[in-house]
């Protein structure tokens, strides 16, 4: 009897570690993000990007051991963003957000908060983009899009890849997916690709199968690398931690793939090793984005 009490407690241990903390990435990860790559495609560009706009449609708190094995019970200040990266000749609006009755319903926290006026600002962004992308398929970066009122004012200018479309129709309005959404053909980025003046999109799947990151090189010389979800918290890459597992059984519809991700942190980990003034961007860490909108690294609102 106290073999079979003692066997219980060792298999609670474990599915809790196993469920909770495990968080392994490898030792090393090469060629997951080729900088010199992306710098190498835009090393002719003129026009650089002068600036670049975060839109922050609502913020939210989530406990910090949600965003990172082992980091506590403390609150994590969560945005839900949009980017606007503005050069002389064109300009990329990244992301679709969230609306009103998606924070709502994802909300983690009586602190949740949504801005309906940056929310307009978003959609409305989209009628002076020369071209729309998406960091990744996932709710809470495509509803500006899906359940915008007229889609097809801005559909010719989305540039999305076959995954990310597939996943679309989940997200529809009430009244079903949009027509010009549902035959909107793939922008395939299937390696690194210059997609305007000193930016570049490369395929990052992991988090999700459409995930992407983004290369910038603003007019002064400054990069930036924007992640979208492969960390919720910046901290995670320096300490190299991705988010609990129990979360892929909650939160992720399909699963994250976790391996990948840990390759990513560890990559990315190395990159802030070697490219030190490189700012890196995830999608949702509202004390980060507080600090590089008061660093003059990024401005708030759009234009
Ligand atoms: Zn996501």
């Amino acid at each position: 009897m106290k073999n079979i009490f003692a066997g219980i407690i060792i298999i609670l241990a474990l599915a809790s570690w196993w469920l909770l903390f495990d968080s392994r990435a490898p030792k090393s990860a090469e060629d997951v993000f080729d900088i010199t790559a992306y710098r190498a495609l835009i090393a002719n560009d003129q026009d650089l990007p002068a600036k670049i706009n975060v839109e922050i449609v609502g913020t939210d708190e989530l406990s910090k051991f949600l965003t990172e094995t082992s980091a506590g019970f403390s609150k994590h200040p969560l945005y839900y963003t949009a980017f606007q990266i503005t050069s002389p000749t064109m300009v990329t609006v990244i992301g679709g957000a969230v609306d009103g009755p998606t924070a709502t319903e994802i909300s983690q926290s009586d602190k949740a908060t949504f801005d309906a006026a940056a929310y307009e600002r978003l959609k409305n962004s989209y009628a002076d983009a020369d071209q729309i992308f998406i960091t990744h398929e996932h709710l809470d970066h495509v509803m500006a899009i899906t359940r915008h009122p007229a889609p097809e004012s801005f559909a010719p200018k989305l540039k999305l890849t076959a995954p990310q479309i597939a996943a679309l129709p989940r997200y529809a309005p009430a009244s079903g997916p949009s027509s010009a959404l549902a035959s909107l053909p793939p922008f395939e980025i299937l390696e690194p690709m210059r997609i305007a003046p000193g930016v570049v999109a490369a395929p990052a799947a992991g988090h999700s199968p459409g995930s992407l990151v983004f290369f910038v090189r603003r007019d002064d010389g400054q990069e930036y690398l924007f992640i979208g979800d492969i960390v919720w918290a910046i901290s995670n890459i320096k300490r190299l931690r991705t988010r609990p597992r129990l979360l892929q059984y909650f939160f992720f519809d399909p699963s994250e793939d976790r391996e990948e991700v840990l390759r990513q942190v560890r990559a990315l980990h190395d990159i802030t090793l070697q490219e030190p003034d490189l700012i890196i961007v995830p999608d949702h860490d509202g004390a980060y984005f507080q600090r590089l909108i008061d660093e003059g690294a990024l401005e708030s609102g759009f234009n």
